[in-house]
Parts: C-alpha cells; sequence; structure tokens
C-alpha cells in the first residue's frame, strides 16, 4: 500500500486536502472492501471511496434496517426502546426544564417522543422517508424528511441539538456543527454521541472494528478531533461521557468475533445468502450452546469497557458542546 498522500476534499477538521491512505476495511456483510485514508495534517480518518450519496442509500438495506415499524423481535425491541428513552434522560439531566430539541438522524423518533411527553418541543430530522413517516406518528410534522442541512425547521432556535450516532454518517460533519450552531439557543446545548477512533477497541481490531462500519461511516472521529472542529463555531466542550452500554461492550465482542474470523464462519455455515435460516435445529443447538458463552463474554467485555471509559479511552463517546457568551469566533 502506497503511503503519498493523495488530493481529496478539504477535511472537515482542519480544511488541508491531503490524505493518506492508511488500511481498507469491510462492509457489515463482509463482502466488500473500502479504502480509509488519514488527514495528513489533523490526522483525521476518513472513508476514502468514491461512492456517490445515492450510492450509499443501499448499504442501509439490510434485514430490518429499513423496517419502518418494529425493527427487532421481542426482547431486543424492549431493550433497544429502553436505551433510546435513556437518551431522553440525557438530555434532561442536562436541561432539566423542557424545551426545545431538535436530534439530527431522529430514526423512529423514541426519544422525541419520550421528551414531548414531558413537556418539551421535540423535532427532528430524518433521511429515510420510511422510517420518518414512523416517527411522525408519534410527532406529527415536527420530523423533517432530508437532509439536515436543507431540513426546513421552523423559526426559532433551539435549546439542545443532538446527534446520536448520527454526525459519522453524514457526508458533511462540519457544515452541519455549523448549522447546529446557527440554530441555538445562545447557551443552547450539542450532544453528539459517536464511536471513539482514539479508543482501545479501535487500536486493538484496526479493521476489524464494528464501528468502522464502513462505507456507512464517513469519517472516524476522535473526541479531541470533534471539540476542534466544534470550537470554530463558538463550541465549548464542557464534558465527554467515555461508556456507553448500548454500544461499548457489545462492539468489543463483535469485533473480537470478526478478528477471530468465527463470526462470518458460523453465518455463512447457518443462514443462506438471502439471510433465511438453512438449518433452524442447528441454529437452534448452536444458539444454547453459545448463548451462556456470549453472556459470559458481554460480562468480560463490559468490564473491561469500564477499564477504558476510565481511562478516557471508550469505544463509544458523549460530547456535550455548549455555545459561547458572544457568539462565533471570528
Ligand atoms: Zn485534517
Amino acid at each position: 500500500m502506497t503511503h503519498d498522500p493523495a488530493a481529496g476534499p478539504p477535511c472537515p477538521v482542519c480544511g488541508d486536502g491531503s490524505w493518506y491512505p492508511v488500511m481498507q476495511a469491510r462492509d457489515m456483510h463482509g463482502t466488500e472492501w473500502f479504502p480509509i485514508a488519514r488527514c495528513g495534517s489533523c490526522g483525521l480518518w476518513r472513508t476514502a471511496d468514491r461512492l456517490a450519496p445515492e450510492d450509499l442509500g443501499r448499504y442501509y438495506d439490510y434485514p430490518g434496517g429499513r423496517d419502518a415499524g418494529r425493527r427487532f423481535v421481542g426482547v431486543i425491541e424492549a431493550v433497544e426502546r429502553v436505551l433510546r428513552r435513556r437518551r431522553a434522560g440525557t438530555v434532561q439531566r442536562l436541561r432539566p426544564r423542557p424545551g426545545r430539541i431538535l436530534d439530527v438522524g431522529c430514526g423512529r423518533g423514541i426519544m422525541l417522543a419520550a421528551l414531548a411527553r414531558s413537556g418539551w418541543d421535540a423535532w427532528g430530522t430524518e433521511i429515510d422517508p420510511q422510517v420518518a413517516a414512523t416517527a411522525r406518528q408519534s410527532l406529527g410534522e415536527r420530523v423533517a424528511t432530508g437532509d439536515f442541512l436543507t431540513a426546513d425547521l421552523g423559526p426559532g432556535r433551539f435549546d439542545v441539538v443532538t446527534f446520536f450516532h448520527a454526525l459519522e454518517h453524514l457526508a458533511a460533519p462540519r457544515e452541519s456543527m455549523e448549522r447546529a450552531a446557527s440554530l441555538l439557543q445562545p447557551d443552547g446545548h450539542v450532544i453528539v454521541e459517536l464511536p471513539n477512533w482514539a479508543s482501545w477497541q479501535a487500536r486493538w481490531f484496526g479493521h476489524h472494528w464494528l464501528h468502522l462500519d464502513v462505507p456507512r461511516h464517513r469519517h472516524h472521529f476522535t473526541p479531541a478531533l470533534l471539540v476542534r472542529m466544534a470550537s470554530d463555531f463558538g463550541l465549548t466542550c464542557r464534558g465527554v461521557q467515555h461508556f456507553s452500554l448500548e454500544y461499548g461492550p457489545y462492539s468489543l465482542l463483535q469485533s473480537t468475533l470478526a478478528a477471530s474470523g468465527l463470526d462470518h464462519v458460523l453465518f455463512t455455515r447457518l443462514l443462506r445468502p438471502t439471510g433465511e435460516i438453512a438449518r433452524p435445529r442447528a441454529a437452534m443447538r448452536l444458539h444454547l450452546l453459545l448463548s451462556p458463552l456470549l453472556a459470559a463474554g458481554l460480562g468480560l467485555a463490559t468490564a473491561i469497557e469500564l477499564l477504558a471509559a476510565a481511562s478516557g479511552r471508550g469505544g463509544v463517546v458523549r460530547v456535550t458542546l455548549q455555545a459561547q457568551a458572544g457568539g462565533l469566533r471570528a
């Protein structure tokens, strides 16, 4: 692999345009490889394919991925709902009095609906029309379908703008941060939760790391680079939370399976190419055999992630930013 810089789009953090190829990573199905490059100036990593935005859509099509209603079955669905409502708790701890919130990439709007029930004026944007339609069932016209940069969000400013696992998917994270800052009240907050490329798990697993999630993740931020980008728009870091129960331990375990090669072997043996289970009894036996192992693995992964978090190297970070009095830096 060559390490000569290649011209590319301006870096969203520093504006430089020289990118060094650093690795290739596979998509979630393990079938296609995508190049990743590092900014020669600030060190930001980006997915450096040549896919047009309209080509990216198909990488979001997977069983359950676009289901406009219930995404998962039973227990997993219930767990997902609890975890989404915990995000509402995060917002309420930051601003105990109900205000006006915008969630960029709001999905089905579970967090927003919980906040709306507590008196918040809850708005969202969602790129997928079907998913947005589901969110509108509980939030009405306050959910805009399409790109955050061009979404019509009505007059008035927001107390909080959130990006939960959204910013890394956006083609233009810098412009998105700029718009978020411009939509804020003078003391408003921006919350960004995203994978941490400076985490222990990212460094251990490299191209096997689950949260690289190419080609859907366009940029691979560290908290420091995110804070640096946000500071250009008058936003100051108020804290970085390094432990995510929702994404941290699971990702550590899943990346271990991927790195060991086990994951793909199991799935290809038990599933047809369509995703249908080819050998249900074998799948059931394997499931019963693996469940205790997976539970033990998750316990261990949680302990390791807690240690990583205590060291400021958690797999997923939540960065809280606040607009400064005085507005944008000149
Ligand atoms: Zn850069």
